[in-house]
């Protein structure tokens, strides 16, 4: 056979001893490693090349001949060994029309908030905000609707600004698109993301009675949340939000309320904020989103942030891990999504879905990528009286797809696919220059992940049942 090496970039293993994974990074597929095969990867790794006569000594009278040779088979097969370094790389799929399913409805510009972190630059109070004309949103709820007359539902997300300081449009909204969905036979889900601090009961009710989806933005307790989310007149917010936050979580809506947490510089650790806002406030799901734009920002999160917060995911994420050996759910939205990422074998050659699948439509009914992108004229892909610019969109989203040399060596690129558009603009000016801000992260991330998959298989298998996963899933 010659010699053959090892190619790091093209797997990952993990998990105990009694169920070794390994993922192949191309196609994000698991695999379950066998006896011969852990030992043949461990053989390889200590070496830079393995010849066949090394392989003999190795296992020679251990295994049948041929259970080794198969076990290299396959190992070639997945071009995670090879005669000489081999890249394995999938060509990007030319995307010429690229239907929508979730439209963002940027509502207003307008917040009756101050955060110091928002990202929006049109950012203004309600009294001055920009809005949404009525004409301009039901022509974006047409737009949805015709664009994906094959699929049998689509979303909606309510946006601003803060969406609530314009509820009635909002319900207005809310049943024309009923309306539209009824005579095409289509199911509508829709949500939200609000800061609470307006909630009504009228609110809840109608968000239970339309089945919404609603995250409540808030960043721990009382001293963590005031840090940053603080009213216009520089307040603090937390009192009013926990109040809020009581009585929409006293009588729960169809689906789960989940906390969006925002972690930006200096912030405490996230298993405390974990444990004040599921154990003590009763949020069924936590998410924690760092704030990684701009590294010149005072409230960007830097290496020794980032340090403590993976240190503090990886805490939280343990837990996780006891609780579903015991087949019980666990709150932490991150690592549900890895979990499931693992589970279903994402692949991933864009970072998100925004341009396919996902537009935002701005105040003035612009079509840009994602709700970051709204206000900022980057990014714009037609209009709603205009429809959607297929051909530029189509340009933009196969470009994406080119895989950077420095992610084509990466194994958590199935997973990340470069990063977050806006975060490339806002760092570089261009949405399609990955930015390799905290790359080291966010593959230990994945390590950490795939460990916990091993662990979790290994104890409780039911765990990732198809229907245990869908139930995750739909939270
Ligand atoms: S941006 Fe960084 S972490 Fe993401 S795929 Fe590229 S190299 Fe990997
Ligand atoms: S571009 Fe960035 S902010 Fe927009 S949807 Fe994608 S990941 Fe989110």
């Amino acid at each position: 056979m010659g010699t053959l090496q090892l190619q790091r970039h093209n797997y990952r293993s993990a998990g105990p001893a009694s169920r070794r994974i390994l993922l192949h990074v191309p196609t994000t597929s698991l695999f379950e490693l066998d006896r011969v095969s852990d030992e043949l990867l461990e053989l390889f790794e200590g070496q830079d090349a393995i010849s066949a006569d090394e392989v003999r000594v190795r296992f020679d009278g251990r295994y049948a001949p041929g259970e080794v040779c198969d076990a290299l088979d396959d190992l070639l097969a997945l071009g995670v060994v090879a005669p000489a370094r081999k890249s394995y790389e999938i060509a990007p799929r030319k995307v010429s029309d690229a239907p929508i399913s979730t439209l963002v409805l940027t509502l207003t510009t307008g917040c009756n908030l101050g955060c110091s972190y928002c990202y929006r630059d049109d950012l203004a109070s309600p009294k001055a905000a920009v809005v949404m004309a009525h004409e301009t949103a039901t022509r974006a709820i047409d737009l949805l609707f015709r664009q994906a007359e094959k699929l049998p539902r689509v979303g909606i997300v309510f946006f601003g600004g803060e969406p609530l300081t314009r509820f009635a449009e909002l319900r207005e909204l809310t049943l024309y698109a009923e309306r539209q969905a009824g005579t095409r036979g289509k199911k509508v889900d829709f949500s939200l993301t609000t800061n609470a601090t307006l909630l009504s009961d009228e609110m809840i009710d109608f968000f239970r009675d339309h089945d919404f989806g609603v995250a409540v933005s808030i960043d721990g307790d009382e001293a963590e949340h005031d840090r940053r989310r603080i009213t216009l007149g520089g307040k603090g917010s937390y009192r009013i939000v926990a109040a809020k936050v009581k009585r929409l979580l006293a009588s729960p809506l169809a689906r789960p309320v989940a906390a969006r947490v925002t972690l930006s510089r200096g912030g405490s650790d996230v298993a405390r904020i974990y444990r004040h806002l599921h154990d003590e406030l009763g949020f069924a799901e936590v998410g924690f989103a760092p704030v990684t734009d701009d590294p010149k920002s005072p409230i960007s999160l830097d290496a020794d942030d980032m340090r403590r917060i993976v240190d503090g995911m990886k805490a939280l994420g343990r837990d996780y891990v006891q609780d579903a050996k015991r087949g019980r759910h666990h709150g932490f939205s991150n690592m549900n999504h890895m979990m499931l990422d693992l589970w279903r074998g994402t692949r991933k050659t864009l970072p998100c879905g925004a341009g396919l699948g996902l537009l935002a439509a701005g105040t003035d009914g612009s079509l840009s990528l994602c709700h970051r992108f709204t206000g900022t004229g980057v990014g714009v892909f037609g209009d709603v009286n205009n429809g959607i610019a297929q051909e530029r969109l189509g340009e933009f989203i196969t470009a994406a797809q080119r895989v950077n040399a420095a992610c084509s060596e990466c194994p958590a690129r199935g997973i990340c696919a470069g990063g977050c558009y806006h975060e490339a603009y806002v760092r570089s000016g261009d949405p399609l220059t990955p930015t390799f801000g905290h790359c080291d992260f966010v593959r230990e991330w994945l390590a950490f992940g795939l460990d916990c998959f091993g662990d979790i298989s290994a104890a409780n298998p039911e765990f990732f049942t198809a229907k245990n996963m869908e139930q995750r899933n739909q939270r």
